[in-house]
C-alpha cells in the first residue's frame, strides 16, 4: 500500500474517530455495521411512533401509511416496495388492519421475499372482538384495538421485545427506552379508569361514526353507538342513520363525537334529526396527526381522546 494512500485512510479515519467519539465512550469497539441504525418498516402512523418512542437513535424508521389515508387499504409506492425489500425488521398491527393475509401488506411482503422471521404483529396478545355482519352475526375482527391504552401497553412491549432479539448489541438501550415509554402507558391506562368513572353512568355512551372504539369501550365501560361498522363497508347508507337516530333518542345520548378522518355528513343528518350537537374537537381513530400538529404523536392521540370524551360526557 503506497504512503499517500495510508495518509489518506489515517486521516479519515482519525475524522471517523472524532466524530464517534462525541457520542460514544468506546468507539474501538464499534464496527462500522453496528453504528448503522436498524432498518425499520411501520406499516401505520401510530406504530411509527411506538418504534421512535423505543427505538430512539438507533432505528431509522420508514413507514407505510401516512396521515391521512386509510390503513385498511393501501397501494405501496416504489419507495415502500424498496425500504420493506431492505428492511432488517418490520411491524403492523394485525387484527386485518392491513386488510389480513390477503391484504396489501402482504401482498408486499411476498412480493420482496422478506424473511417471516423479520415480520412481527403487536397484537399477538390481544384478544379479537368482532363487528357485526348484516345479518347481526359476528364475522369481521375489528382492527382497532390500539384505541385501549392497555393494548397499547401489549404492543409496545412485544416491539420492545422484537427489537431486543434482533439488535442484541443495543439490547440494553431498547429495553431502557421501552420500559420508560410503558410505564407512560400505565399512567394513561389509570387515566382512563379515573375519567371515565367520573363520567355520570347514564352518559358513558360514546357515539361515532365507525365502530372503532369497542376495545377501549368494553375495557373502561362505555357503551358504544355508531352509524357504519368499519370504514371499508358502505358509510352511511339511511338505513344505518336511521338505527342511530332511534338509539340516540332512545337512550338520550348527550353528544355526537366525529373522528378526524372521516366524512362528516352522515353524522352531520344524525346531528339534525335529533337535535343532539358535536363535541367541540374531532375524536381520533385510525392515524394520528402530522408533525407538528396537536395530536402528533400516540401518547397525546390517547391523553387527547380522553380528556375529549371526559369534558363532553360530563358536563
Ligand atoms: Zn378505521
Amino acid at each position: 500500500m503506497g504512503k499517500i494512500f495510508k495518509g489518506i485512510i489515517v486521516a479519515s479515519m482519525a475524522v471517523f474517530l472524532l466524530a464517534a467519539c462525541g457520542k460514544d465512550d468506546n468507539p474501538k469497539e464499534k464496527t462500522s455495521d453496528k453504528d448503522k441504525p436498524l432498518q425499520v418498516v411501520t406499516s401505520f402512523t401510530i406504530i411509527e411512533d411506538i418504534a421512535r418512542e423505543i427505538g430512539g437513535d438507533a432505528v431509522e424508521i420508514h413507514n407505510l401509511v401516512p396521515t391521512g389515508t386509510d390503513p385498511h387499504e393501501y397501494e405501496p409506492l416504489p419507495q415502500d416496495v424498496k425500504k420493506a425489500t431492505d428492511a432488517d425488521i418490520l411491524f403492523y398491527n394485525g387484527l386485518n388492519l392491513e386488510g389480513g393475509k390477503h391484504g396489501w401488506f402482504f401482498k408486499m411482503i411476498d412480493s420482496v421475499g422478506q424473511k417471516e422471521e423479520n415480520i412481527y404483529s403487536l397484537t399477538e396478545r390481544v384478544e379479537p372482538m368482532y363487528l357485526s355482519g348484516d345479518d347481526g352475526k359476528d364475522e369481521e375482527i375489528n382492527p382497532h384495538a390500539f384505541i385501549d391504552p392497555d393494548v397499547g401497553i401489549k404492543m409496545a412491549e412485544d416491539m420492545r421485545d422484537a427489537l431486543m432479539e434482533k439488535d442484541p448489541d443495543r439490547k440494553d438501550y431498547y429495553e431502557e427506552r421501552g420500559n420508560e415509554y410503558i410505564s407512560r402507558l400505565q399512567e394513561i391506562n389509570k387515566e382512563y379508569e379515573q375519567k371515565i368513572n367520573d363520567i355520570p353512568k347514564e352518559k358513558r355512551i360514546l357515539v361515532t361514526s365507525e365502530r372503532a372504539f369497542q376495545y377501549m369501550a368494553a375495557h373502561y365501560g362505555l357503551e358504544e353507538g355508531f352509524i357504519w361498522e368499519i370504514d371499508t363497508e358502505e358509510n352511511g347508507s339511511p338505513q344505518q342513520i336511521k338505527s342511530l337516530v332511534s338509539f340516540v333518542k332512545e337512550r338520550q345520548v348527550p353528544v355526537l363525537f366525529i373522528e378526524s378522518n372521516v366524512d362528516a355528513r352522515p353524522m352531520e343528518t344524525v346531528s339534525k334529526e335529533t337535535g343532539i350537537p358535536f363535541s367541540k374537537k374531532p375524536i381520533y381513530s385510525d392515524e394520528i396527526g402530522k408533525p407538528g400538529e396537536e395530536v402528533d404523536t400516540y401518547m397525546k392521540y390517547l391523553h387527547y381522546n380522553i380528556k375529549l370524551i371526559h369534558d363532553e360526557l360530563s358536563k
